[in-house]
């Protein structure tokens, strides 16, 4: 039989540029490779494992459901969904959810919701988005066009129409595009992940926000990486001090499995009507079974938990040799380096730790529940890997 890095080379699409590594298994914060390896892992899937890997409480959720029914298709009514729907809107106060399976089909689906609240309300012409430079919303042609990073679209033209992207930061650079286009929603990161984990300011994005009351334009905020928890709040607009009409995650709530939610505030709570939107999967019964279980316990204790061990990780890199600074927000942190961040991928995977870069930076996504003694085992290999 074939090894698996021969297989994947001959038979897998080359989108990716994976590491060298296969892995096999794992337990809470560890994962273990073919050859017995074990790493700490601070990446998570890129924000999905929120509790590691095989966590008991998501695998007896999702197990419980797996006996009684795994899909019904969105023809019949199902009670993890459901119930799940109900959790989302009493712990935001947003008030309908409609699932998918991704970050991308959550982003399209609340562009789609900007677009016919705008069209009904102001004109078919009001159909521009406003996205933030930077930004990353997902990899359908749509939310490639939402994106603002023009080396993604380069290769895809046409993208979607209807898509203009303001300096985040820079509230001028908004109000310019604001009155040159006829914009329905801006759709915004309250840290960007992809973009090199930079955190919107405060003070713009309540700006922002006042501006999207005052001319009726939809603020939506795309929670897939920095939401459910990674902040230190459930979602990371609550920690910028704005309530937006419309939020996206996916990532981290479906802890391992696709799942996908649009939010729906009370604007736009009634914008869709039967038959304007749909997904087979959205919604999908063990999806949402094991969404239950990791969002009932993203709880106050947790946040604080989070909120710990960011502080440790800024202050203890902050001053660490080879660091030039530390950026992010709660678990969702960005380090500049001295040396080039691949290399330090490399040794921090070499000595048994597994992180990611973002941009020209270092990412650490750790699990949010991560034993302080793993955390700072980390840690450690990080400073000595940033090291001249
Ligand atoms: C990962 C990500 C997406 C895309 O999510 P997929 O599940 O890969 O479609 C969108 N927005 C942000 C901020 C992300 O980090």
């Amino acid at each position: 039989m074939m090894k698996t890095k021969a297989l994947d080379a001959q038979y897998i699409a080359h989108t990716y540029a994976r590491f060298p590594i296969e892995i096999v298994g794992g337990h809470g914060a560890v994962v273990v490779d073919d050859e017995g390896k074990e790493y700490i892992d601070l990446g998570t899937g890129i924000a999905v494992n929120v509790f590691g890997m095989c966590d008991e409480a998501w695998i007896a959720a999702v197990e419980a459901q797996l006996h009684k029914f795994q899909h019904t298709s969105n023809l019949y009514y199902s009670a993890p969904c459901a119930q799940l729907a109900q959790m989302l809107c009493e712990r935001t106060g947003l008030k309908r959810v409609f699932f998918g399976n991704s970050g991308a089909e959550a982003n399209e689906c609340a562009i789609k919701a900007a677009r016919k609240y705008a069209m009904e309300k102001k004109g078919p012409e009001y159909s521009t988005i406003l996205t933030l430079e930077n930004s990353f919303h997902g990899r359908t042609l749509t939310t490639l066009a939402a994106t603002g990073q023009a080396h993604y679209h380069e290769l895809y033209q046409p993208l979607t129409p209807g898509f203009v992207h303001a300096r985040a930061n820079d509230l001028d650079s908004v109000k310019a595009l604001l009155s040159e286009n006829k914009v329905a929603g801006v759709l915004i990161e309250a840290v960007q992940g992809e973009g090199g984990v930079v955190p919107l300011d405060k003070d713009f994005a309540q700006g922002l926000a006042e501006l999207c009351k005052k001319e009726d334009i939809l603020l939506m905020c795309d929670e897939v990486q920095i939401g459910n928890g990674r902040s230190g709040a459930l979602y990371g607009y609550m920690k910028l001090g704005i309530e937006p009409d419309v939020v996206t995650t996916a990532k981290a709530i479906g802890g391992g499995l696709p799942l996908g939610a649009c939010m729906l505030g009370e604007k736009v709570q009634d914008v869709f009507t039967p038959g304007d939107h749909g997904s087979t999967f959205g919604g999908n019964p063990l999806a949402c079974a094991g969404a239950i279980s990791i969002l009932s316990r993203i709880d106050d204790q947790l946040l604080a938990e989070v909120e710990e061990k960011s502080k440790y990780i800024f202050e203890t890199l902050g001053r660490s040799e080879g660091v030039k600074g530390v950026s992010g927000m709660g678990l969702m942190i960005g380090i500049q380096t001295v040396k080039p961040a691949g290399e330090i991928v490399a040794y921090c995977r070499d000595h048994g730790v597994l992180v990611l870069t973002a941009k020209d930076k270092v990412r650490l996504l750790p699990p949010l529940n991560i034993p302080m003694e793993q955390l700072q085992k980390a840690v450690a290999v990080i400073q000595e890997a940033c090291k001249a």
